[in-house]
């Protein structure tokens, strides 16, 4: 039987939640006998393929129009889509923003910062355009939630496993933090 096919992806985060994933360490090469990882940090392919995956997991904030069709698109190619961390299951730091005038904080993040010289607002066909900072399952129907600011790598193993084993994971006792 082939083994199931599982994507990662990233929205607006600090690569931490990729971090943990790493860190799964030995367990990420006994996974690697049970699930196919095709777009992820390790084979630095950055989207999943138009063909699909069984599972797709995504990290961070839904933060710009990037960062929506990037959520979109996983959403379309997935089974199951996980969203990884406070980022994509809460919104995160990132929608301390929602609370101020767009312009006005971008200004500020960018070009008044006390540490910032020559500041200015990074622009670019691929960033595309800020909007209002979502939670993940405020796009897309999200099917698991995976909270923590990162999850741990043995919470992340947990869940990959049983979704590779066939089953929908119940997060529960260690395996539910917030933090
Ligand atoms: Fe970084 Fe935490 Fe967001 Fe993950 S949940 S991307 S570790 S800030």
């Amino acid at each position: 039987m082939a083994k199931p096919k599982v994507a990662t992806d990233g929205l607006a985060g600090c690569a931490g939640c990729e971090m943990s994933l790493l860190d799964m360490d030995e367990k990420l090469v006994e996974l690697l006998q049970k699930i196919e990882l095709t777009s992820c940090p390790i084979t630095d392919l950055k989207h999943p393929p138009e063909e699909g995956v069984d599972v797709g997991v995504l990290t961070g904030t839904v933060n710009n129009t990037t960062n929506r069709a990037v959520a979109r698109m996983m959403r379309k190619r997935c089974k199951y889509l996980v969203a990884m961390g406070n980022c994509a299951v809460f919104g995160g730091v990132n929608t301390m923003r929602n609370f101020f005038d767009m312009d006005e904080a971008l200004k500020r993040a960018y070009v008044e910062t006390e540490s910032t010289v020559n500041g200015r607002i990074p622009g670019s066909a691929e960033l595309g355009k800020p909007i209002k900072a979502r939670s993940l399952d405020q796009v897309v129907k999200v099917d698991i939630s995976i909270p923590g600011c990162p999850p741990s790598a043995d919470t992340i193993y947990f869940v990959l496993n049983e979704l590779a084993e066939g089953r929908v994971p119940v997060l529960e006792g260690d395996n539910l933090q917030y933090d």
